[in-house]
């Protein structure tokens, strides 16, 4: 069918450092636009707890809080791109992390994916979310997760109704992520100050770029991102 082969919304990236939010509105865009997210946090802790060999070249670089090689990155998101699910559109969350990274999926685009799964030939809309410094950290220390359900919390800001304890998934206890800590939070904004700020610098040459102000509450960001997203459409 047609409409099983184009586009829906196209390939979306979302930018910003750890705990701009990124995640909560990879989820939103998802359900609403029914398009995978794909984050390369997930994947490579999925691969940390299955103990592949990606897993184990970068459980050690990612509890230092550091990037994990561009090769090792660049391979799995071409593997999680070409499964079927991508063809009407998808979510980038935390890829590209290095302007190597988004020259590489620019090229993936162009040489490969808009033959097999993009025939509008899309180029990714990039929406950076823009978040302040101690909010960022208040987010970050705060964040808890479902392991059951997967549903995100924050103890400060959307705290479960009981303490630690997801309102879904009955009685399982929320978990914090382990370079959540605040000695590994520092090298990982790091990270992202030193190699992620080029890649909004890539996408701003390429007159890609839209930024939304990440400081807003919740559901005013996503307000803006759907805003952003129907623009595109029309
Ligand atoms: P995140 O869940 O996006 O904060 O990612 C957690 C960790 O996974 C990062 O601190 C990095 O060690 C690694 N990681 C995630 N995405 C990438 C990427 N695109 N390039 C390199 N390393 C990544």
């Amino acid at each position: 069918m047609a409409q099983e082969t184009s586009c829906a919304v196209g390939p979306i990236v979302l930018l910003g450092p750890p705990g701009a939010g990124k995640g909560t509105q990879s989820k939103r865009i998802m359900e609403h636009y029914g398009v995978p997210q794909i984050s390369t946090g997930d994947l490579l802790r999925e691969n940390v707890v299955q103990g592949t060999d990606l897993g184990k070249a970068a459980k050690a670089v990612m509890a230092r809080g550091q990037l994990v090689s561009d090769d090792l990155v660049c391979n799995m998101v071409r593997q999680r791109l070409l499964l079927p699910d991508t063809t009407r559109g998808y979510i980038l969350d935390g890829f590209p992390r290095t302007a190597a990274q988004a020259g590489w999926l620019d090229a993936l685009l162009e040489h490969e994916l808009f033959d097999k799964r993009c025939p509008t030939r899309s180029w990714p809309i990039v929406i950076r979310l823009e978040v302040d410094y101690n909010q960022l950290l208040l987010r970050i220390t705060g964040r808890r997760s479902c392991p059951t359900c997967g549903r995100i919390y924050n103890v400060h800001f959307q705290p479960p109704r009981t303490d630690e304890v997801c309102d879904e998934a009955h009685g399982t206890k929320l978990v914090a992520r382990n370079d959540d800590r605040l000695e590994i939070i520092q090298p990982r904004l790091t990270a992202f100050q030193e190699q992620t700020r080029p890649v909004a610098d890539y996408y701003q040459h390429t007159g890609r770029l839209i930024s939304v102000n990440g400081d807003l509450p919740v559901d005013d960001v996503t307000e803006q991102i759907y805003r952003i997203l129907e623009d595109h459409r029309a």
